[in-house]
């Protein structure tokens, strides 16, 4: 399948592409502002994404994180245009050793491949000289970064975002750390949030800010019911409805019981 939809916002342009179409998890976007490219897609799309980026030339390509959705043309990218894409500092070295993925991600991804990066430059800029400000945002992967517009008032918010209610949560994620995380960059001023798998969102803070909001509620609820002796299996049941097909094609690896798990071990 080739790209499935084209987002022009302003000077910001993307590409969905995905091999199936179900949904928010399993398409992604590539985003462009004239020269500089965020996030490269998954491996599986190739072909789309370098058409999309054959379109025209590129300074550079800046990484949200290492996961394969994200980084995994970044290897051919590298190749293909000659340059080296800049990668937050704590992935680096996942990225250029390389990574195995679960079943159910190498299916609707495709298999990621080693890349060389180079760390973030001080001082990041569009060509018109508007200043790109790199936010470290651990919690989803430790490596999360996204990248903020001041000028623009844009967010590139690499996984941070992905919905006003999370309803699952992947086995290595830190739901105290992507709490603080939201908190930081809620200090931030922008309106125009761009998250690869959502789409472009207007009003992305205040998207943002209900989305910590939420999380604060889940894990006061699960420790209310964690208080009355009530079992993580009932308190998902109770919050989230029984684990469906996406927990258990992933074996648990993404699953709505990590998110409940996490949310009864955050300290409010
Ligand atoms: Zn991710």
């Amino acid at each position: 399948m080739a790209t499935r939809e084209r987002f022009h916002i302003g000077p910001i342009e993307g590409i969905r592409v995905g091999r199936f179409g179900f949904g928010i998890n399993t398409t992604f976007i590539v985003y462009r502002v004239g020269d500089t490219l965020i996030d490269t897609g998954p491996p599986n799309q190739w072909p789309s994404v370098r058409a999309f980026v054959d379109e025209q030339p590129v300074r550079q390509l800046l990484l949200t994180h290492h996961h394969e959705d994200h980084s995994g043309n970044a290897a051919r990218l590298s190749t293909h245009l000659g340059l080296t894409p800049m990668a937050p500092e704590p992935g680096r070295e996942k990225l250029a050793r390389g990574y195995k993925t679960p079943p159910l991600q190498r299916l609707i991804w495709g298999r990621p491949q080693p890349v060389e990066t180079r760390p973030l430059a001080v001082g990041l800029s569009l060509s018109d000289g508007s200043p790109i400000v790199p936010i470290a945002t651990p919690g989803h992967a430790k490596d999360l970064t996204c990248y903020h517009l001041p000028r623009q008032g844009w967010l590139f918010s690499g996984d941070l975002y992905l919905s006003r209610k999370l309803r699952y949560l992947r086995s290595d994620e830190n739901l105290a750390q992507l709490m603080d995380s939201l908190r930081k960059v809620l200090a931030l001023e922008f309106d125009t949030l761009l998250c690869p798998h959502r789409g472009p969102v207007e009003g992305g803070h205040q998207a943002l800010s209900d989305k910590l909001h939420n999380l604060h509620t889940l894990c006061e609820q699960a420790q209310a019911l964690a208080s009355k002796g009530k079992s993580e299996k009932a308190i998902l049941k109770a919050l989230l409805g029984p684990e469906d097909w996406l927990g258990h094609l992933s074996r648990y690896n993404i699953s709505k019981t990590n998110l409940i798990r996490e949310a009864l071990a955050v300290e409010l």
